[in-house]
Parts: structure tokens; C-alpha cells; sequence
């Protein structure tokens, strides 16, 4: 089984073309969604008792929730606007709300998991969660750059924490205070990440392994909408593979990569979770099919 820890929120999200207000998000609930499409999945969240019911519905027709739980106050708060390229957000507002100070504890059944995510988070919670497992294989995290400003020392001990991280490009440079991939790679694994994985938006990712960088492509699409959750669903379907071959050899993650670059495009064609949702397997084989000719030479 693979468990998700992280944020799961009410976000106001602003495209170009359409403004949705007070919709399901945070990056665990992308991340966990994207992740169940490959292996049972349990969500470790907390939500205030404004948390739409019909969302409740939404996580529990995939997710397992013995770790979902509902404080007095208000769910986590995100406002961010994307500029018409689609390729730069602006965060407006971050409202952590009842996330502040959320004491997470995981479920008895939760802590023999051999895969955990620690979705973007406070640093200190995620790292507190790391240390109830008993039984971890494979652990990742990812960060965003308000944890980053607020909390760069706790991000570093996360990293200790964790065999591989999964970072957006411009989150790298300010984390690392370096300007070169490679060298933000290196810096990371100096901390003790042996896996970063460093997304680049729609240009796809490099894997970071010992001396190994593997480059893959983003999946090219001519559509996008929305690229909120894109690096979460990338980091779910990741690990969710993984899980479901409960393998992580080199050439495992390589292939896990690939369905990540696969699951975040079907997150930008839609909004919100609407790419992710009612996907069915067929979808996500007929496009890492296109994916491997796509690259084949
Ligand atoms: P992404 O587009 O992959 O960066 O993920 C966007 C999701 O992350 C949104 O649904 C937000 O609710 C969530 N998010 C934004 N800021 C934070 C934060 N500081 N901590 C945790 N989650 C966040």
C-alpha cells in the first residue's frame, strides 16, 4: 500500500480563459488521486468543517481515508493566478488555516506502507509523519517555495529524511541557491537525497541517480488549461507505480518517470481535477504507448 501526506485544499485558481473559485485541491489530493490509478492508496490530510461534502465523496470514491480527518476551522486556502503562457504562477494567497497547526498522526494500519509520499507540506509535520513508519522501502517528498522562504532548514532535514525528491526547476535553484540543475542535483544529494528528480513543466524532468541523469520529454499537447497539480500528479503516479511493482530498481524509476510525465499531461488538458478524475486505465496505457513511440528512434 502507498500513503500521502500533505495538503488537501480549497484553491482559487486563475487561468487565462476561466477563474475557478473554491475548488478541491492541494497537493496531496492530486498527488494520492493520480497515485490510486496504480495501487490503493491511503490520504493523510486534515480539512476544516467548511470542507464541501460532495468533495469528502470525491476523495473517498478513490482514496482510503482512515487518515482524513476534520478539525473545528477552516480547510487549507490556496489563491494563485497563472499569466497567459500558462508556464508562470503567482501565488496570491496561501492560507494554511486548520494545516497550522495540524499534529498528523498515521493510522496503525498505515505505518507497514513500504511507499510513503510526503506531498508539499510544512517540512516539520511531513518529517514528524516519516518517522512512524515502520517498514519504508521508497519515500519522496517535494516542496514549493513558500516553504522554502519560510522554512529552508526544516525542507533540508526533510530531504535527510526521504530517499528521493521530486522538485520543480525554479524551486531547485531557490532551494539550492544554485543556478545549474546538476549542481542544485548535487547539492540535494549532499543533503542525502540518493533520487531528485527536477520537473521542468511541459519540457518534462531530469532524473538524478549516482552519476546518472536521465532526461525525459514532457508529453507534447496542443491544449492545456490548467497546470495546477501537474508536478503532484507527476510525483503520485511516480510512486503509485512503483508501489503497484513494488520495485525500485534504476530502470523501475525510469519507467516511473514516464508515467509521471504521462499523468501530469492528462492533469493540464482539463481543470482542476477533472483530468484525473473518471481516467481509466485504458487512457493512461494508450498514452504511455504513444509516449514510448513518441521518444523511439
Ligand atoms: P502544483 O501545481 O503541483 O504546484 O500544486 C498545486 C497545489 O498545491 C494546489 O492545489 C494547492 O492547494 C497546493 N499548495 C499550494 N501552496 C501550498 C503550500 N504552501 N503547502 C502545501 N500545498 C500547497
Amino acid at each position: 500500500m502507498l500513503t500521502v501526506f500533505g495538503s488537501t485544499a480549497i484553491d482559487t485558481i486563475r487561468t487565462p480563459k476561466k477563474v475557478l473559485k473554491n475548488v478541491l485541491g492541494g497537493a496531496a489530493t492530486f498527488a494520492a488521486i493520480s497515485a490510486s490509478n496504480f495501487v490503493r492508496t491511503g490520504l493523510i490530510a486534515v480539512v476544516g468543517k467548511d470542507f464541501p461534502k460532495e468533495y469528502q465523496k470525491i476523495l473517498s470514491d478513490h482514496l482510503d481515508l482512515k487518515g482524513f480527518n476534520i478539525r473545528k476551522g477552516k480547510t487549507f486556502r490556496y489563491d494563485g493566478k497563472f499569466d497567459n503562457t500558462l508556464s508562470t504562477r503567482e501565488t496570491l494567497k496561501t492560507e494554511l488555516n486548520v494545516l497550522a497547526d495540524f499534529e498528523p498522526t498515521v493510522p496503525e494500519e498505515y505505518k507497514k506502507s513500504q511507499f510513503v509520499y510526503l506531498a508539499n507540506n510544512d517540512p516539520d509535520q511531513n518529517i514528524k509523519v516519516i518517522k512512524e513508519f515502520d517498514k519504508i522501502k521508497f519515500s519522496m517528498c517535494d516542496t514549493i517555495n513558500f516553504w522554502i522562504t519560510t522554512k529552508r532548514e526544516s525542507v533540508i532535514k526533510m530531504i535527510k529524511a526521504v530517499d528521493a525528491v521530486v522538485i520543480n526547476d525554479e524551486e531547485a535553484k531557490l532551494l539550492t541557491k544554485e543556478f545549474n540543475l546538476i549542481k542544485c542535483s548535487k547539492k540535494m544529494m549532499e543533503w542525502g537525497a540518493k533520487y531528485v528528480i527536477i520537473k521542468k513543466g511541459e519540457h518534462g524532468s531530469l532524473m538524478f541517480f549516482d552519476d546518472v541523469i536521465f532526461p525525459s520529454a514532457g508529453f507534447s499537447l496542443e491544449d492545456v488549461v490548467d497546470p495546477t497539480g501537474a508536478g503532484d500528479s507527476f510525483a503520485g503516479a511516480m510512486i503509485g507505480y512503483l508501489a503497484s511493482k513494488k520495485s525500485t530498481t534504476l530502470s523501475e524509476i525510469k519507467r516511473a518517470v514516464v508515467y509521471g510525465n504521462v499523468l501530469g499531461s492528462f492533469a493540464v488538458e482539463k481543470y482542476g481535477l477533472d483530468g484525473l478524475i473518471g481516467l481509466k486505465k485504458s487512457d493512461i496505457s494508450k498514452r504511455v504507448k504513444l509516449y514510448e513511440k513518441m521518444i523511439r528512434f
